[in-house]
């Protein structure tokens, strides 16, 4: 076992670093001073997104996610980890180096499962960052984290498909350069529980789509990208849009969801990272009641075993991202629920504390303090609630034990 970086992630990620610092740091004002001069119609691009995002693919920073594949940089997901790290420290940066959700996932489920014909429409604009997309699966009705529950229709009709149903949570769907749309729903309620489901693409402006209203996640509007509920009536695409093929809607909701979990965990590493740094930095420079806060032994305590829950956090979640390309996505189920559940809280416990040390400070918006975690609070939801992946790493568990006699009741 080798606990370092290989010589070549170690130069992914000096250049990763080098960008942030050039880059990222010195224009985090700058992007919150253009979407302030938005006003009250915040859904718009900022340009400083564009702008680095032409330097960052300038350098080679691009598509950095897709492991092992010609369409990317070709990084394996252990590469990839410490980058996405480095990325998280700064919510938007992902994007620059068009390494963000839903795109990633969306990007990666046209790679491994689309058409010529979808890839060449679909997946190269999003690969050269020129458009992005949603990904429409949960619905308001129905307890969505179990996906057989899903209820939106995609029935065939000649060479068409049509589409009813209602989705929220469709992330990114209010950003202007959205331009299709991956729905996922019950094309044949007759078939096995795991062969009803279907995945289409939809582009963006068809008619029928209507976005009924944007949510806020505790307040926050998360714009440009947002979240929105949405309608679709009768909407109708071409057949030829089905992914994969017909009631193979589950599979791909499974390939697609494995990586994506482990990216928004990473980059939750690398936030809370920089979330007990400032915390720290704050201890040492004010006083209270004789002797700087720092010095106080409950900080100690609090900081110590922050210090032991982020490193926890990153080794589970490099032993995951090692397992996935050892093994396999579905090989590795237990490890990436596993670091599904742990980072999520690990971050929150983290900026909780952080908080108080910060006073009222902490819960203003000068310290981004709130938006940090809110951002983690919503990790224990979005990709799954927590119990539904305990439950697969029980059954993992149970599994390795043999089969106890039925209960006589
Ligand atoms: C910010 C954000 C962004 C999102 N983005 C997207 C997106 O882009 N596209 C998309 O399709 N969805 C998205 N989602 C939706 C997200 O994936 C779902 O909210 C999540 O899967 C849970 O589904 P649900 O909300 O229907 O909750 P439900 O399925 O109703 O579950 C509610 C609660 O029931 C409990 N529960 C569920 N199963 C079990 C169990 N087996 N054992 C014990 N308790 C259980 C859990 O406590 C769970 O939190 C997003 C969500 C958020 C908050």
């Amino acid at each position: 076992m080798v606990f370092e970086h290989s010589p070549k992630t170690r130069d992914w990620m000096k250049r990763v670093q080098a960008f942030m610092d050039e880059y990222i740091y010195p224009n985090e004002s700058t992007l919150d001073a253009q979407m302030a001069a938005f006003g009250a119609n915040r859904w718009q691009v900022p340009p400083i997104l564009e702008e680095l995002k032409e330097k960052a693919k300038a350098q080679g920073l691009w598509n950095l996610f897709l492991p092992e594949s010609d369409f990317g940089a070709g990084l394996s997901n252990l590469e990839y980890a410490p980058l996405a790290e480095i990325m998280g420290r700064v919510l938007w940066s992902s994007e620059v180096f068009n390494c963000s959700a839903p795109d990633t996932g969306n990007m990666e489920v046209l790679v491994r499962y689309g058409s010529e014909t979808q890839q060449e429409r679909w997946l190269k604009p999003l690969l050269r960052g020129e458009i992005r997309s949603a990904f429409l699966m949960t619905e308001p009705e129905v307890a969505s984290s179990d996906a057989t529950n899903i209820q939106t229709s995609i029935i065939q009709e000649g060479d068409s498909y049509v589409i009813n149903g209602r989705k929220w949570w469709s992330s990114g769907v209010l950003d202007p350069r959205c331009q299709v749309y991956i729905v996922m729903g019950k094309s044949d309620p007759n078939e096995a529980a795991y062969r009803q489901q279907t995945q289409i693409l939809v582009p963006a402006n068809t008619p029928g789509i209507k976005v009924v209203r944007h949510l806020n996640v505790f307040g926050f509007d998360d714009a440009p990208h947002g979240h929105a509920e949405v309608i679709l009536d009768n909407v109708r695409v071409p057949a030829e849009n089905v992914i994969l093929g017909e009631g193979r809607g589950f599979e791909i909701a499974q390939g697609r969801l494995g990586p994506g979990r482990i990216h928004h965990c990473m980059r939750l590493i690398g936030m809370t990272e920089r979330v007990l740094e400032m915390t720290v930095q704050r201890l040492m420079a004010r006083e209270a009641f004789g002797s700087y806060l720092h010095e106080k032994s409950v900080w100690e305590q609090r900081i110590g075993e922050a210090r032991v829950m982020i490193n926890q956090a990153r080794l589970l979640t490099l032993d995951a991202a090692y397992k996935m390309d050892t093994i396999g996505n579905k090989a590795a189920r237990a490890e990436i629920a596993m670091i599904k559940v742990a980072a999520p809280r690990m971050a929150r416990k983290i900026i909780d504390e952080a908080i108080q040390a910060f006073g009222g400070a902490g819960i203003t918006d000068d310290f981004k303090l709130s938006y940090y975690y809110a951002q983690a609070r919503t990790l224990s939801l979005a990709d799954g609630p927590d119990e539904v992946h305990n439950r697969t790493i029980a059954k993992v568990e149970f599994a390795k034990h043999a089969p106890r006699p039925a209960l006589a009741h």
